[in-house]
C-alpha cells in the first residue's frame, strides 16, 4: 500500500505542475494513466463501475466523480479537484487535492485552505484506542466553524485490497462514537466541503456530482495507516 501511495502522491504531483488556464481535460487524464503504468501500476478508477478514465476532475461546483474531455478545459479562476487511485501488486491507494487555476477568488482561497486543514484535522485522530468518529467530528467541526458545510451523501472509506472497503468514512458524526480504531487499519479520508449547503445532486452524466446550489465545492484525500506511532500518512 505505501508503494501504491508513493505512486499515486507522484501522479498528483506532476498533474499540479500541469494545472494552467487552456488545459484540457483529458491530457490531465493521460497524464495520469501514462504515469501510473509506466510505474507497474494500475489506474484503480479507470472502469470502476464503468468509470471511463483514471483520473476524476471536478471544477467549481462540481463536488466529485467529474469525467475528463477533449471539451472541457480549465480556465483562470477555476478551482480544480483531482482525484485518483492506484492499484499496486493487488494493492490500493486512493488520493485527492483541491488546486486553484491562476488566480481564484478570496472564498475559492479560503475553501481550499480549510478543506485541506479539515482533512489533516481528521487524519490527526487516525489513533490506536480512537473511535471511527473522532475521525468524522475533527473534519466537521474544522468545517463548519469557518461557515462552510461538509457533503453527507458521500464518505471516506477503508481501503486495502480493494478501493473502497468496510468502514464508511463519514465527514460528520460524534466523537467518542463509531468502530474503534485499531494499528493495522487503512482508512481512505476524504472531506469534500461545499461553500454553502451540503445537498448535492448527480448530473445527467450519471457520475459528476455537483452541489445542489451551485456553490464552490472543494476535496482532500490522504490514505492513512493507523499505527502505534500515530497516523501515517501513505499518499504524502
Ligand atoms: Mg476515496
Amino acid at each position: 500500500m505505501a508503494q501504491a501511495g508513493k505512486i499515486a502522491a507522484e501522479t498528483l504531483k506532476i498533474l499540479e505542475k500541469n494545472i494552467r488556464p487552456g488545459v484540457k481535460t483529458s491530457y490531465l487524464n493521460e497524464l495520469t494513466e501514462r504515469y501510473i503504468l509506466t510505474h507497474k501500476a494500475r489506474p484503480a478508477f479507470k472502469g470502476y463501475r464503468g468509470f471511463p478514465a483514471g483520473l476524476c476532475i471536478s471544477i467549481n461546483d462540481e463536488v466529485v466523480h467529474g469525467i475528463p474531455t477533449a471539451k472541457r478545459v480549465l480556465a483562470e479562476g477555476d478551482i480544480v479537484s483531482l482525484d485518483l487511485g492506484v492499484e499496486y501488486q493487488g494493492f490500493f491507494s486512493d488520493v485527492a487535492a483541491t488546486f486553484p487555476v491562476g488566480r481564484v477568488s478570496p472564498l475559492a482561497q479560503k475553501l481550499i485552505k480549510v478543506t485541506r486543514e479539515a482533512l489533516y484535522a481528521g487524519i490527526a485522530q487516525c489513533q490506536p484506542g480512537n473511535y471511527l468518529f473522532d475521525i468524522s467530528a475533527a473534519i466537521q467541526n474544522r468545517v463548519e466553524s469557518n461557515g462552510f458545510s461538509v457533503v453527507r451523501q458521500l464518505v471516506g472509506h477503508g481501503i486495502g485490497r480493494q478501493l473502497h472497503e468496510d468502514p464508511q468514512v463519514p465527514n460528520y458524526g460524534e466523537a467518542g462514537k463509531g468502530p474503534l480504531l485499531e494499528e493495522g487499519m487503512t482508512l481512505a479520508i476524504e472531506p469534500m466541503v461545499n461553500a454553502g449547503d451540503y445537498q448535492v445532486e448527480v448530473l445527467s452524466d450519471g457520475w459528476t456530482v455537483v452541489t445542489a446550489d451551485g456553490s464552490l465545492s472543494a476535496h482532500f484525500e490522504h490514505t492513512v495507516a493507523v499505527t502505534k506511532n500515530g497516523p501515517l500518512i501513505l499518499t504524502k
